[in-house]
């Protein structure tokens, strides 16, 4: 929304602009010539106004004074502009300068202003220049949205919202690398789809791809906030499991694997059975360099998996299915 279109709407959804001066009569004047596109906040002091800034994430922009008590219009800057909280990073700042006083406007731009304008106040000057900074942190915001939206999306599997290949690699990569430098230990399951061909040929690929729904939301709620839940391929699962050792992988495999053979996958009129077979690694005793090498690990007793009959989970090179 625009200032413009703002304006005939409800005053309460105009942006909000904090003014921070000391002087009554210059924080009559701004209002009247910015009250009518921004809704305006006023604090007398520096010290009000950081107050202020904390309480109120929706400010968008900040107009301040050089000259005031408890806090001047340098130090709110230099407050705004070190602070760690990612809402100020692009929060514009114009100060108010007499003409004459080019110090301390240099010294504004260097504390990190963006703009100033010069007392007395012109109503023109001082709209356009309020306009084209509000506009321009609107954009960088909007940027920085999609930015992350993208990043985001980068990372997700589109049609089961588990993270895909690229996440999982990336959370294994920083995982082992804790996990190394703690002492501590990291597994993985490896979950492969029995017969899903079959699924797809006898039913449909749209049910295939309800069932690789239906699989991922048991493995999500199966699983901790903690682990990272992927598909990586196009019937197969990973879970990356930060401090598990391999008996809680194995007990966690096992349940997995009933849950998704009780798991009613309900078609037309006819009840799909899903199983699934399940290849283990863990960091602690398969001692491996990567995550490639610990995934590796785990395909192969996966792959003893299916060769000894699938709907069943292997934890080790020999093909058991238990420990002990
Ligand atoms: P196995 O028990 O040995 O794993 O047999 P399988 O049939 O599951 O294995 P195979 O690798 O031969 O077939 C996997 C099938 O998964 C083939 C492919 O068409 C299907 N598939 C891959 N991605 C998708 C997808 O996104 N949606 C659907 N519906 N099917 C998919
Ligand atoms: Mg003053
Ligand atoms: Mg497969
Ligand atoms: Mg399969």
């Amino acid at each position: 929304m625009t200032p413009e279109q703002a304006k005939k709407t409800d005053p309460l959804t105009l942006p909000q602009l904090l003014l921070v001066e000391d002087s009554p009569t210059t924080t009559a004047l701004l209002s009247k010539y910015l009250g009518g596109s921004y809704r305006m906040l006023h604090a007398s002091d520096g010290e009000l106004a950081w107050r202020m800034l904390e309480k109120n994430p929706g400010i968008v922009l900040v107009i301040t004074d050089i000259h005031m008590p408890n806090m001047t219009g340098h130090q709110l800057l230099v407050k705004i502009r070190r602070s760690d909280d990612d809402r100020y990073k692009n929060l514009p700042v114009i100060v108010m300068t007499t003409a004459e006083d080019n110090v301390d406007r240099n010294l504004a731009f260097l504390n990190g202003a963006n703009d100033f304008i010069t007392k007395p106040i012109d109503e023109m000057e001082l709209q356009a220049r309020v306009n084209v900074h509000y506009r321009l942190a609107r954009t960088i915001r909007e940027l920085e949205s999609s930015k992350a939206a993208l990043a985001e999306q980068a990372l997700t599997d589109s049609l089961t919202k588990l993270r895909n290949r690229r996440a999982f690699f990336a959370n294994g990569a920083r995982a082992l690398s804790m996990a190394q430098r703690y002492v501590s230990d990291l597994s993985v399951i490896l979950l492969d789809i029995d017969h899903f061909k079959k699924i797809n040929d006898n039913h449909g690929h749209q049910v295939g791809d309800e069932a690789l729904v239906i699989v991922a939301g048991i493995l999500m709620e199966l699983a901790r906030s903690v682990d990272t839940v992927a598909r990586i391929g196009g019937e197969e699962f990973a879970i990356l499991l930060p401090d598990i050792n391999r008996l809680g992988t194995a007990v966690l495999a096992e349940r997995i694997r009933k849950a998704i053979e009780r798991e009613q996958f309900i078609v037309g009129d006819k009840i799909v059975q899903i199983t699934t077979s399940i290849g283990i690694a863990s960091f602690g005793v398969d001692r491996v360099e990567s995550i490639d090498q610990l995934l590796a690990v785990a395909d192969n007793r996966l792959y003893l998996a299916k060769e000894s009959g699938r709907n069943r989970i292997c934890v080790n090179d020999e093909g058991k299915t238990t420990f002990g």
